[in-house]
């Protein structure tokens, strides 16, 4: 089955850029780990998902609106795929994996600067 979370999203593009001109080197769509995890830091055991806040269901998020038409299909989608985002952060916690998730709209404008110091900081923390 094709995963709903496109490769290469914009937010993944920009979350990558930064990351990567502070120094972080990773790997990206890790297929060995549970949800194939859109940025892989090895060294600080740290694994980043960057998600958009319709596809994962952002809760008390104006990006996330579910549609007019066919809503209790969307609402059976989207709940579907939060519950396989949350089956994966279990597996990935119990595999010793630090799992940082990044909404969307957290990389607004206003909010990127602060959203990556937090992200930066997860990534570090011991
Ligand atoms: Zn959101």
């Amino acid at each position: 089955m094709r995963s709903i979370r496109g490769k290469n999203t914009k937010i993944e593009l920009i979350v990558r850029k930064y990351l990567h001109q502070q120094g972080f080197r990773f790997l990206i769509h890790d297929a060995r780990l549970p949800g194939k995890p859109d940025i892989v830091l090895p060294k600080y055991k740290t694994v980043i998902f960057a998600n958009g806040c319709f596809w994962h269901g952002h809760d008390d998020c104006k990006y996330f609106v579910l549609p007019k038409t066919k809503t209790e299909w969307w609402k059976e989608k989207i709940f579907k795929t939060k519950e396989l985002d949350d089956k994966n952060m279990k597996k990935l916690i119990e595999m010793g994996w630090k799992v940082v998730t990044i909404f969307e709209c957290e990389l607004k404008k206003e909010k990127f600067q602060l959203t990556m110091a937090i992200v930066e900081n997860k990534i570090r923390a011991i």
